[in-house]
Formats: C-alpha cells, structure tokens, sequence
C-alpha cells in the first residue's frame, strides 16, 4: 500500500539572483512498512524533502497525499493533527522544549492528542536509548548524543504510521547507533511503520528497504540496495 505519495512537488527559496530550487519538480511513491534512506550530498535537498514529505514545510507546488488526503490542502489546523497523530519527526535540531523535563517532552505529543502511553512500551523505548535515569533532567543539562536519542523516543512512542528522522544517529556512538536501529526495524515490523530517514552513514543506507537518492534538488533513483 502507498502511505505517502508526492507528485509534482518542488521548493524554491529565494528571488531572482537570490534563487535556489532546493528541491526540483519531484514525485515519489512511499510503500507503508518499509524502511527508507535518503542520501545524497550536503546541501543536496534531503532536508527540505523531509519536511514537505512530513507537511512541515509547504512546497511552492505540487502535493502531497498522507494515506489519500492532500495535506497542504487542509487547514493548518487539521495538518498538525494529522502529523500529530501519523507522523513521528525526529529533527536535526532536535526541537525539544527546554521549559520541559526529557519525560514530559517525550510524552507531549501522546498528551497533546490526550492520550496516554503504553506503559510497557514506553520502558522498552526509554531503556533501548538508556535515557531511563534521564527522565527528570531538562534538554539543557543533556548532552547531544542523549537529546537526540530524547527525540528518538518522542517521535516513536505513539507509534506513528511514519517516523521521519533527519541524521537521527549523527551525534550518537556506533554501539548506541546501532541498537536505535534496531529498535526502530523492530517497531517498524511490530506496527508496520514506515521509517524514511535522512542519513549520511553508508551502513543505515546498506540496511534499508529502499534509497532514495538526491543529488542537487532532484531525486535521481529509488533503488533496493546501493
Ligand atoms: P540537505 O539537507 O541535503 O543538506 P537542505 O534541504 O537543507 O539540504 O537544503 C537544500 C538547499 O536549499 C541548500 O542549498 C540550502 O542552502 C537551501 N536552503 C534550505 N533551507 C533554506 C532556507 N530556509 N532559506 C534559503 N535557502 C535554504
Ligand atoms: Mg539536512
């Protein structure tokens, strides 16, 4: 089944001189279940494909179909439901909310939506990310790696139908790297999730379902292995 689907979708910042097609006219079929990896070079346009795709960001045209709704044609009001109750985003600056404890941040998204946690899942994503000591601190008093992998369990304790992480493995240890994917294949399985992830390491690239690779604001293959 497709989940996410863009036709036509392109990002332009910038007039005239100033002009930078970030992202070139693009279509791309998302298959639910599946792991992707976005690759391609610095400044090739994989984060601003992230965001359209996680109706973060409006493209300047084309659209974007969330399980068959075109989502730049709701209401800002109905996308930040949707995504609050479909999409995971793990950013590349984290963006978690300094006034709020790590346990308090991670389960925003669940209470925002007024819901509560699934207790025994929730221990399994804060022990896999060994932030369980963690819970009371403030994102200030963390460090970079230990923030980014707070994100981590954001994003995934609803168990969204897509999780979308930009670098989410960039700041953390190889052991530490490998165990989050781990755990992200098996809650991909368990909930037949969709995980696109935006990544420079050629050994999250190897272990995906799909790539997709960009280069310069287009998407050049979708390929099942590199
Ligand atoms: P990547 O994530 O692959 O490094 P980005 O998607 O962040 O690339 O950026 C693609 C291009 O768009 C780059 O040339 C970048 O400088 C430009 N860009 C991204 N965001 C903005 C913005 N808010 N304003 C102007 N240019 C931007
Ligand atoms: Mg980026």
């Amino acid at each position: 089944m497709i989940i996410l689907k863009a036709e036509n979708i392109e990002k332009t910042y910038g007039k005239r001189e100033l002009k930078v097609e970030a992202l070139k006219p693009s279509n791309l079929e998302i298959e639910q279940g599946l792991f992707y990896a976005i690759i391609g070079r610095s400044g090739s346009g994989k984060s601003t494909l992230l965001h359209i795709l996680g109706g973060l960001d409006k493209p300047t045209g084309g659209k974007v179909y969330l399980e068959g709704k075109s989502i730049f044609d709701m209401s800002s009001h109905d996308i930040a439901i949707l995504r609050r109750r479909r999409i995971g985003f793990v950013f590349q600056a984290f963006n978690l909310l300094s006034e709020h404890t790590v346990e308090e941040n991670i389960l925003m998204p669940m209470h925002l939506d007024g819901r509560e946690p699934d207790q025994k899942h929730f221990e399994q994503i804060i022990n896999v990310l060994g932030i369980k000591d963690k819970l009371a601190y403030f994102p200030d008093e963390l460090s970079g790696g230990e923030r980014q992998r707070v994100a981590i369990a954001r994003a995934m304790l609803p168990k969204p139908a897509i999780v979308l992480a930009d670098e989410p493995t960039g700041n953390l240890d190889p052991k530490t790297g490998d165990e989050v994917l781990a755990l992200m294949k098996d809650s991909a399985h368990k909930f037949n999730q969709t995980f696109i992830l935006v990544t420079h390491d050629m050994e999250i690239a190897r272990m995906a379902d799909k790539i997709i690779k960009i280069d310069n604001g287009n998407i050049i293959s979708i390929t099942d292995s590199l």
